[in-house]
């Protein structure tokens, strides 16, 4: 089976890595928010051009930490997407603030400015803007528009390591940017791992307080904070797998390159090609189909694994089934989650694997 992640097929020299690494930190006898934690957190800010980086644990609690630690919380509304991780609304909902969600753009699976516009309110706080597949789009446009419209931009760049727009990394454009490393990631640890990354001095010493029980100095708690925060071995292991997140990345660039050019069937479309080079870093790639299911059984059958992200867009989940949203509704997610079907695209994957995926899905004839 073609696995849609492939952890035992990566490289002996990336495995022999880890486990020195592991040892090391065994061998230390300091195992959260160490100097491990200070060492990747000083390499994540400069992959991502910015003044700081604070590791947490995980990515959904990056996003509350970010929106508590601008005050957003009871009454404050937040425009998402329905169109992602349950996590990205959860973190909102778990700040104790509004999620009101906006439509997106068929195309690409991002959100619809057009849609987004219709959902701002007086009480609007803050975008929260989700990389979706690995894709950013337009993060200029956006960065400006919030800014004029006197909204914080947020963004959750948990699928989106590396991905790059203007020649600036993902993260970099709003107040904050949000990432996870769950090991499914582009970059992954052994569990579960997160980080905020800002430029901004003040909201990292709120979020350096926030993650660890809002504690100032030793002992000593001015804020009502979280326990949220990376531990060493987690860090060492992110430390060694950054190393390799380039090569990576070139790697599922290519990967889906080549399912653009071979992928022909006229029951199966693609997304939108990125608009600049660096955009995408392809953490899924995902393709619709009316009948998405036999599709799915096909590829199956041809000894393919493939998954659906989301079956069902986060407006229809019970927790969120009387939130806000865009007047017009939400049609264009709704018509997304019954059509999408990700493919293996995954570093690991060798020719004859992208060989077999090819003929798998140009060989689907729907009933
Ligand atoms: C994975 C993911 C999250 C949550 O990250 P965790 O580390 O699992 O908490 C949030 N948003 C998106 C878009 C994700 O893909």
């Amino acid at each position: 089976m073609i696995l849609m992640n492939d952890f035992q097929a990566e490289p002996q020299s990336l495995r022999d890595a880890m486990a020195a690494a592991s040892s090391r930190v065994i061998a230390s006898g300091w195992y959260v928010l160490g100097p491990e934690v200070q060492n990747f957190e000083k390499q994540w800010a400069t992959a991502c051009g910015t003044e700081h980086c604070l590791g947490v644990a995980n990515g959904m609690d990056a996003i509350e930490l970010v929106l508590r630690a601008l005050g957003i919380g009871p009454g404050d509304e937040v425009i998402t997407t329905p169109m992602t991780a349950f996590a990205s609304a959860l973190a909102i909902l778990r700040a104790g603030a509004t999620p009101v969600f906006a439509d997106i753009d068929a195309a690409t699976g991002l959100l619809s400015p057009a849609s987004v516009r219709r959902c701002v309110s007086p009480r609007t706080r803050a975008l929260l803007l989700v990389h979706l597949y690995g894709q950013v789009q337009g993060l200029s446009e956006w960065a400006d528009w919030c800014r004029e419209a006197g909204i914080a931009l947020v963004e959750d760049c948990a699928q989106a390591h590396l991905a790059r727009w203007d020649g600036r990394a993902a993260g970099s454009f709003g107040i904050a940017g949000a990432y996870s490393f769950y090991p499914t990631k582009n970059l992954g640890a052994i569990g579960d791992g997160g980080a905020v990354v800002t430029q901004s001095a003040e909201l990292a010493h709120r979020i350096a307080q926030l993650r660890n029980y809002g504690q100032s100095e030793r002992y000593v708690h001015p804020l009502v904070g979280m326990n949220s925060r990376l531990d060493e071995l987690q860090a060492a292991l992110l430390a060694e797998r950054l190393r390799w997140l380039p090569e990576f990345t070139t790697r599922r660039r290519y990967v889906a390159a080549a399912y653009c050019d071979r992928l022909r069937n006229p029951a199966v479309q693609l997304l939108a090609a990125p608009s600049q080079d660096e955009a995408h870093v392809h953490h899924l790639f995902v393709v619709t189909c009316n009948s998405r299911d036999a599709l799915s059984a096909h590829l199956k059958q041809q000894g393919v694994q493939s998954l659906i992200h989301y079956p069902i867009p986060v407006h229809q989940q019970t927790p969120c089934l009387s939130t806000l949203r865009d007047p017009q509704g939400l049609p264009a997610a709704e018509s997304h989650a019954q059509r999408c079907l990700s493919i293996p695209c995954h570093p690991q994957l060798s020719e004859s694997d992208i060989d077999r995926v090819v003929d798998a899905v140009n060989s689907f004839v729907p009933a």
